[in-house]
C-alpha cells in the first residue's frame, strides 16, 4: 500500500483534485482519476486554456491537445482536435485502443467518433468574444504570463492542466490537456500532448508535468528530463531545478516568458517551481489540500 497523492498546476485546480481525492485514496485507479481530473477542468468554460472555453487561435478556431501516461509503454496523446471536448478521453482511447501513441487533427477527430464519441462545437461564446475584443485591440500575439494569485483565478492566459496521481495500490499516472496558446499561429502544438514535454510518467523514477510556454519545454524534453534525473538520484527540487537552469540556459529568455512544473517520485515525495513568480500548485495528499507557493522560483 501507497500514500495516495494527486497533486495539479495552478490554484484554479484544487477545487477538482479535492473532488477526486477520496475516489484515489479509496479504490479508484490513478489513471481513472487523473483522466476525470483533466475532463472537469475541460468542462469548466470559466478555464480559458484548457477544454471549452479555451481560446482559440489567431484565425479564431479552437484546437486542444491532450495526453494521459502511465509508464513509457502506456501513454496516448491527441493535438490539434476540433469537435470533441475532452481530448484527454481521446488520448486514454489512442493508449487503450490502438497501438500508437499519437493521433493529430481531423483523423483523431474520427478515431473519437468512431469510438463512439459525440462530436460538439468546442469553441465556446465566451472564447469567440475574448478573440474578438483582442483582434479588434491588435494586441501582441504573444500574452504575457499569468499570475497565479491563489484563489483559482490567473491573470493572463496560460494555464494547462497537469495531474499526477498516485493511488493507494502504489500506481502512479498523469495527464496533461490544454487549449495550448491564446492566439497561436493555426496548426501549433506546444508540449503538452507530446510525451517527455508536457508530461512524463515512469513507474521507477517518478512523473513530471509542465505548463507555460510549450516551445521552451519542448526545447529541452522538460518532463522526461526531470523525471531522468530524479532516476538518477536528484530530489525532484534539485531535478526540477536543474531542468529551469537549463532551460534558462538554452532560451533567449522574453519577459512573456514562463515555465513551471511539477514533480513526485514513485513514493509520493513532490515539489513545484518555475521559471519566473506568478505560478502556484494544488495538493491532495491525506495531511493536507492546498495551494502551494513552488519550492522553485529561478528568476
Ligand atoms: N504549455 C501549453 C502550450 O504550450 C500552454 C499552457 O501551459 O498554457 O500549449
Amino acid at each position: 500500500m501507497s500514500t495516495p497523492l494527486l497533486i495539479s498546476t495552478w490554484s484554479f485546480s484544487l477545487p477538482i483534485i479535492e473532488a477526486e481525492f477520496p475516489r484515489l485514496a479509496d479504490t479508484g485507479n490513478a489513471l481513472d482519476v487523473v483522466e476525470a481530473c483533466a475532463i472537469s477542468a475541460e468542462s469548466n468554460e470559466s478555464i480559458d486554456s484548457v477544454g471549452y472555453g479555451g481560446l482559440p487561435d489567431r484565425n479564431g478556431r479552437c484546437t486542444f491537445d491532450a495526453a494521459v501516461m502511465k509508464s513509457p509503454s502506456e501513454s496516448g496523446a491527441v493535438c490539434g482536435i476540433e469537435r470533441h471536448r475532452h481530448p484527454v478521453s481521446v488520448a486514454r482511447l489512442v493508449m487503450e485502443q490502438t497501438e500508437h501513441s499519437m493521433l493529430v487533427g481531423s483523423l483523431a477527430d474520427d478515431f473519437a467518433d468512431k469510438q463512439g464519441i459525440t462530436s460538439e462545437n468546442i469553441l465556446a461564446e465566451s472564447a469567440k468574444a475574448k478573440w474578438e475584443a483582442w483582434k479588434k485591440t491588435n494586441m501582441p500575439p504573444v500574452p504575457p504570463p499569468p499570475l497565479d494569485i491563489g484563489t483559482g483565478e490567473l491573470f493572463g492566459s496560460h494555464d494547462t492542466i497537469g495531474t499526477i496521481g498516485i493511488d493507494a495500490g502504489g500506481t502512479m499516472a498523469g495527464s496533461c490537456s490544454t487549449s495550448g496558446m491564446a492566439w497561436k499561429v493555426p496548426g501549433r502544438v506546444g508540449d503538452s500532448p507530446i510525451i517527455g514535454h508536457g508530461l512524463y510518467v515512469d513507474p521507477q523514477r517518478g512523473a513530471a508535468t509542465g505548463t507555460g510556454h510549450g516551445e521552451l519545454i519542448s526545447g529541452i524534453c522538460g518532463s522526461f528530463l526531470i523525471v531522468e534525473l530524479m532516476g538518477r538520484g536528484a530530489s525532484p527540487e534539485d531535478a526540477i531545478h536543474d531542468t529551469l537552469a537549463r532551460l534558462a540556459q538554452c532560451w533567449p529568455l522574453k519577459k512573456e516568458h514562463q515555465v513551471a512544473f511539477i514533480a513526485t517520485t514513485p513514493k509520493g515525495k513532490y515539489a513545484a517551481g518555475a521559471l519566473r513568480p506568478g505560478f502556484k500548485s494544488a495538493v491532495c495528499d491525506g495531511s493536507q489540500q492546498a495551494i502551494l507557493d513552488p519550492e522553485i522560483v529561478l528568476h
